[in-house]
């Protein structure tokens, strides 16, 4: 995902379209890219400095961290946006700054009924034991305090 800065007018440009998934270096058993990299973006030059921003899509299939299975799922980057000082070459690749980006949209410990919208085939204890992310495990100091409310 190359950008010559020559075919930037001084208006700007809009690129729209699809790119062979910037991740592909990344495939595991966890991601697997399932299609093109579908990308609306605006890009312009001011002051020196290159300016893109816009939205990025990319179809995937993660792996649920409770019943293993894969899903599929879409990485959505609503606010896409680059600003890099021209210094260099006359061609800038966005690749680095979409990979970037996808991956720090991409869930954590997908699960899912709650990224993929299905529900989760595995057993209910195994759910209740493994907990919410979000939620901490109880600590020594939690079980004391349950102790101290008994005691009064
Ligand atoms: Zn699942």
């Amino acid at each position: 995902m190359k950008i010559h800065l020559r075919q930037i007018p001084p208006e700007g440009l809009h690129l729209e379209g699809e790119e062979e998934c910037p991740l592909s270096t990344l495939q595991s058993e966890e991601l697997q890219s399932t299609g093109p990299l579908h990308y609306e973006l605006d890009a312009g030059i001011s002051e020196g400095a290159l300016w893109v921003n816009g939205s990025l899509v990319q179809p995937v299939e993660l792996r649920c961290v409770r019943c293993l299975e894969s899903f599929p799922f879409e990485i959505e980057v609503k606010d896409f946006t680059v600003h890099t000082d021209l210094t260099g070459p006359e061609e800038i690749d966005l690749a680095p700054f979409v990979r970037e980006d996808v991956l720090l949209n991409l869930p954590p410990h997908p699960h899912c009924d709650r990224e993929g919208g299905r529900i989760c085939p595995a057993p209910v204890a195994h759910r209740a034991e493994e907990g919410e992310t979000g939620s901490k495990p109880p600590t020594d100091w939690s079980a004391l305090d349950e102790l101290n409310i008994r005691e009064s």
